[in-house]
């Protein structure tokens, strides 16, 4: 290996793309290599959960094309190319019979969609949506029908239960939760989100897990456990994401929930460093945007010689349910307290403090979320 091997990104997602040209900013000499299984379209993920009803399609959602990408960037960008391992010991990973070296590697290789188990047994009638491919997928699938079961009421389920009821579908939610984003929320805050998505027509199955599914001639039958048949043209499958962290793990590399780095974002193999949703950064797995941005900023500047360790403020999530606006800076899990939840109807004001009357995360719902701004203030950082 020597220097003049390229930087190497793998990952051409928000956190691989937004790398490279905060990098780009910095450097506009060294040499940059993006390597990606998918075929290297800027987009922003965020918005795969909002375009049914706008009637966008995936190409729509598309911003740039990887030709576009790597002439902007001044990079090479390999798209269709999986990455399948990576030898730390020589600086170089190997694509297929090919191996090719690094000088430094950055890993953001995102995360994956959980599988529901049994769920292949039903191919394209049961389908997930992780990026623009599932997107078009799913969107293809849906042709000429008019219903859907929603298999997960966690965050990304409930938006897309209230993107698809506003495209006009016949929506059910199943999850084994008694509320929607459980974990997430408190009971009293996904009251009004559930009773507005009710208003938009989408029914909800909680508290019952999966006994069976099946195909039928007009698409899919979901057998919950007290009985229960819920039948639907087409299904979705939001039961979560996991750190797609298998390629580090194969190479040794540390890791726990996700890929494991510290603040520079190095993992523990030499020259290699991790950021995005693969990433556990300082124990921390955040799988949103505004972390992955603070990230990518300041491994610019570690990349181009100057360390620097990333700080991470208190970062609010807004979630995608117009029908009932909600916003949560959610509790880091260590972090021991309890919520205080007042309001009425759909404006929901819940506070999350310790036993010190510190508060450590809100959820606000209707017009209540207008006092995010006042409450972001009094917010301690997640990482100072
Ligand atoms: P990804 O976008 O998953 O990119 C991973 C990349 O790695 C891909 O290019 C893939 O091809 C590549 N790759 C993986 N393995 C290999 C390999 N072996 N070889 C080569 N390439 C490989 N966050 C928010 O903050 N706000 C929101 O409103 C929000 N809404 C969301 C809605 C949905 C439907 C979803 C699914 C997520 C949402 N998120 C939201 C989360 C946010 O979108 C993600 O945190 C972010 O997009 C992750 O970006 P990433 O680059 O880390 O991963």
């Amino acid at each position: 290996m020597s220097d003049a091997s390229p930087l190497v990104i793998v990952g051409t997602g928000l956190a691989g793309y937004n790398l490279a040209k905060e990098f780009r900013k910095l450097d506009s000499s060294r040499s940059l290599l993006l390597i990606t299984a998918d075929d290297g379209r800027f987009y922003s993920k965020p918005l795969l959960s909002t375009g049914f009803a706008k009637g966008k399609e995936a190409d729509e959602l598309a911003m740039q094309d990887a030709a576009t990408m790597a002439a902007q960037l001044d990079a090479e960008i390999l798209v269709q190319t999986r990455v399948d391992a990576i030898d730390p010991a020589t600086r170089s990973l190997m694509v297929g019979e090919r191996r090719m070296q690094y000088s430094d590697l950055v890993l953001a290789t995102g995360a994956l969609a959980r599988q529901l188990p049994g769920a292949e047994a039903l191919g394209e009638h049961v389908l997930s949506i992780n990026d623009l491919t599932d997107y078009a997928r799913f969107r293809r699938a849906l042709v000429s029908k008019r219903s859907v079961a929603i298999i997960g009421a966690g965050l990304i389920g409930s938006e897309f239960a209230n993107d698809l009821a506003a495209a006009g579908l016949d929506v059910q939610v199943i999850a084994p939760d008694r509320t929607l984003m459980a974990g997430l929320i408190p009971t009293q805050v996904a009251e009004p989100v559930r009773a507005s998505l009710e208003d938009l027509g989408v029914g909800f199955h909680l508290s019952k897990g999966i006994q069976q599914m099946d195909l039928t001639d007009a698409g899919v039958c979901i057998t919950l456990e007290d009985g229960t048949r819920v039948e639907a043209e087409q299904a979705l499958s939001a039961i979560g994401l996991v750190p797609n962290r298998g390629l580090a793990e194969a190479a040794g590399l540390e890791v726990a929930k996700g890929i494991s780095v510290d603040r520079q974002l190095r993992t523990s193999a030499e020259h290699i460093y991790a950021l995005g949703d693969c990433a556990e950064v300082a124990s921390l797995s955040l799988m949103y945007v505004m972390p992955l941005m603070t990230c990518a900023r300041a491994l610019a500047k570690t990349l181009t010689g100057n360390p620097t360790e990333i700080s991470y403020s208190a970062m609010p999530i807004m979630v995608k349910t117009p029908a009932c606006p909600l916003v949560v800076s959610p509790p880091l899990t260590a972090t021991e307290g309890e919520w205080t939840v007042t309001g009425e109807g759909s404006d929901q004001r819940a506070l999350f403090h310790d036993s010190q009357g510190v508060l450590h995360g809100y959820a606000l719902t209707g017009a209540a979320v207008r006092e995010k701004l006042q409450l972001n203030r009094e917010l301690p950082g997640w990482l100072v």
